[in-house]
């Protein structure tokens, strides 16, 4: 028989306790089996969720689920059965994977959601846009993550966020599968059959699973077959990252945030560094997280004469491949910048180790964005469609110095949220892709001033966050285009 949950010293406290204080991907996996074990819980979706709410019904998960009660009884949802009968596969467990999987699984859908990796191990921070805190919050981040957003704080490390984003989503009934690769769509093979895909490893049970949404949130690489690519090339830019451990000493806490320095804004800052350094920068931003985490766009002149590029070549690509780069003097040159732009403040600068066990120094190039021409697209085959929608980094990819990835990260997963919302009322598929692409138009130049005001009001209907928004700027007829019939190529 199983114990009652909320008799004092009941072992499904002790395990729910330590789902909400678990630190890696696999650990709070195999903490939610253990409750649902220790529990008698099966099945998923929103019915797993009042399963656990009736089970656990003491003080602390009390509060977590007053919090998402509220977020579920949000009028877009209605009562979790908009999407019921929906089938959504979400491929990438990265904030916006999850994020968008929270939303499908509070619209009532059966959401599947794939990670081809079996950890997170991003220490690099996030910026966070005043909404996308209060919708954190909303979620119950404070109860997995008690440091989260205190005070004036507007950022998070990458892994953080998706560690209490995976423990919402499994609350909420998605079904997680690590160490998947999606790799493909296969077509229906017979008449009213559901698509399915293609997976790594091949003997995953999850092939069978037929599905009529896919949402691809695979990051910046990956974007499925159909759609096409935009590159933007700006002037060159180097940006570089990198971590330090943070010990929360008095003396670290006294130094302040760098919340973005832009040569523009600061001409004798960075005059001053390269005076004394030989550093040359266009910005800098500099957060007190988990990690001392500094992002920087670097000139190429001074990376050439510090060393650490070796030789100058004309394509960014073979100009940043590691044989022509440095490690130790871009080490050197990470470090000295961070000391220089916090007055060598920080003591005892120690580089945080990366998933690699090395230093957590990184160069990128953002000479050249990408974003997809669409956000969404339809396929039919054998009479059965399917639904197929981008967010995050796969739809946009953000400048990191900007700050601006995961809180149009999550606009776009409240947006494919809303198209799928569309689309399970029998709303015409083109008019549905009209839709999602007059929305779409506004992505790219939002921030926090031009998004309405009203952030306790954000929903996934794209009304309460754009203001104004022609939801018919777009015709069914202009989008033709982007519903596929016959096999996938
Ligand atoms: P991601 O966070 O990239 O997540 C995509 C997920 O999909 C990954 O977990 C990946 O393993 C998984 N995946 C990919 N392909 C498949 C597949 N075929 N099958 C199954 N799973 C798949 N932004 C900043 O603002 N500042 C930074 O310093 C910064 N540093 C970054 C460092 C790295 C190494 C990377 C990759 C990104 C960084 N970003 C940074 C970008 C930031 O992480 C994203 O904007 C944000 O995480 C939202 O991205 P996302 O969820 O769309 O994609």
């Amino acid at each position: 028989m199983s114990v009652p949950a909320d008799e004092p010293g009941n072992p499904a406290h002790a395990i729910f306790e330590r789902f909400l204080r678990a630190g890696e991907c696999r650990e709070v996996l195999g903490c939610f089996v253990e409750l649902c074990q220790q529990l008698g819980l099966q099945g998923s979706g929103l019915q797993l969720y009042h399963g656990l709410k009736a089970a656990l019904n003491y003080w602390n998960a009390k509060a977590l689920w007053s919090k998402l009660d509220k977020k579920a009884g949000h009028k877009d949802y209605d009562q979790g059965t908009a999407c019921a009968g929906t089938k959504c596969l979400v491929v990438g467990a990265g904030p916006c994977g999850l994020r968008a999987a929270i939303e499908l699984a509070l619209l009532g859908a059966r959401v599947v959601l794939l990670e081809k990796r079996d950890s997170f191990s991003r220490n690099n921070v996030l910026h966070l846009w005043p909404f996308t805190i209060h919708d954190l919050r909303a979620l119950g981040a404070k109860k997995f993550y008690g440091r989260f957003c205190t005070g004036t704080l507007d950022h998070i490390s990458i892994r953080q966020l998706q560690l209490i984003l995976l423990k919402v989503a499994l609350l909420l009934g998605v079904e997680v599968h690590i160490n998947v690769k999606f790799e493909g769509l296969v077509p229906p093979t017979h008449k009213a059959g559901g698509w399915q895909a293609v997976l790594q490893p091949s003997s995953s049970p999850l092939t069978h699973y037929e599905f009529d949404i896919l949402i691809s949130a695979g990051g910046g690489k990956f974007v499925p077959e159909g759609f096409k690519r935009k590159e933007t090339r700006g002037k060159l830019a180097i940006g570089i990252t990198t971590n330090f451990i943070n010990r929360h000493s008095r003396a670290e806490v006294e130094v302040a945030e760098i919340s973005g320095v832009a040569r523009i804004y600061n001409q004798k800052f960075f005059q001053n560094l390269y005076n004394k350094t030989g550093i040359d920068l266009e910005n800098i931003v500099y957060y007190k997280d988990d990690t001392h985490y500094f992002v920087m766009t670097a000139k190429k002149q001074s990376l050439l004469k510090k060393g650490v590029i070796l030789q100058d070549k004309a394509d960014i690509e073979s100009l940043l491949s590691p044989e022509n780069v440095n490690w130790d003097a871009l080490l050197s040159y990470a470090k000295e910048a961070a000391n220089f732009s916090t007055n060598y403040c920080l003591p005892e600068l120690e580089f945080a180790l990366n998933h690699r066990d090395l230093p957590d120094v990184d160069m990128f190039d953002f000479t050249c964005m990408t974003r997809s021409e669409n956000a969404a697209l339809v396929r039919e085959h054998n009479g059965s469609r399917l639904l197929l929608g981008l967010v995050g980094d796969c739809l946009v990819e953000p400048f990191w110095p900007l700050g601006t990835g995961v809180a149009r990260g999550f606009l776009a997963a409240f947006d494919a949220a809303w198209m799928v919302r569309r689309w399970a009322a029998g709303t015409p598929p083109l008019e549905v892709l009209a839709e999602r692409e007059s929305i779409y138009q506004h992505l790219s130049q939002t921030s926090p001033d031009n998004t309405n005001k009203n952030i306790s009001q954000y929903s996934i209907d794209p009304a309460t966050r754009y203001p104004n928004i022609n939801l018919q700027a777009i015709k069914a007829s202009q989008v033709r285009d982007l519903y596929l019939v016959g096999t996938v190529e």
